[in-house]
């Protein structure tokens, strides 16, 4: 049971899990941890930097503005297709791996058209942080009747509640004008 908890929290100091969340997951102490990553340093292993960060975020810090909402709804649309309806009651490690290996290679063949879309990218930590809050009921999907997309929203979010896949920004006018301009300077 301590080797399969060992095994575990390997695995998710190696897909770049921090600190915090591998404690939770795994039941293993901060010092168990710390112990893990020099194992880890010594077979030669490369980690993540700022992994010993304490605290986790939630939509609060991670749903910033709708083009984060857009990456919060592609990535939790292949992990609750991955994992079916058990991701609303349950976080599954190994269903967030796969789903969060699928959402690399998509923007991996998004980077090759728009190269500025890695830039709002989320990390296997923050994917946990918004599947903990699809599991506590504080984050869920709707439907945009608009558009009938679903889409991935939370009680917590810094930006606004409806489809980003439909949102258009109140000045947006303005912003094409200038766009329109650059696109013409340059
Ligand atoms: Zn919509």
């Amino acid at each position: 049971m301590r080797l399969k908890r060992w095994i575990e929290a390997r695995q998710m100091a190696l897909m770049g899990y921090v600190t915090r969340i591998i404690i939770i997951e795994t039941g293993l102490s901060d010092k168990q941890v710390r112990r893990l990553y020099e194992e880890i340093d010594r077979d030669g292993f490369k980690l993540e930097k700022n992994r010993t960060t304490r605290t986790t975020r939630s939509g609060a810090t991670l749903l910033l503005n709708q083009t984060s909402k857009i990456h919060a709804s592609l990535l939790m649309q292949l992990y609750r297709q991955v994992g079916g309806e058990s991701v609303t009651t349950s976080i599954s490690i190994d269903t967030l791996d796969r789903a969060y290996r699928m959402y690399q290679a998509l923007l991996c063949e998004l980077a090759a058209i728009e190269p500025s879309v890695r830039n709002a990218a989320f990390t296997i930590s923050d994917a946990w942080c918004l599947a903990s809050e699809l599991r506590s009921n504080e984050a869920m999907f709707d439907i945009c009747s608009n558009c009938q997309c679903s889409y991935f929203t939370s009680q917590n979010q810094s930006t606004a509640i409806g489809c980003p896949f439909c949102y258009e920004p109140p000045n947006r006018s303005k912003n094409k004008k200038l766009e329109e301009t650059t696109a013409i300077e340059n």
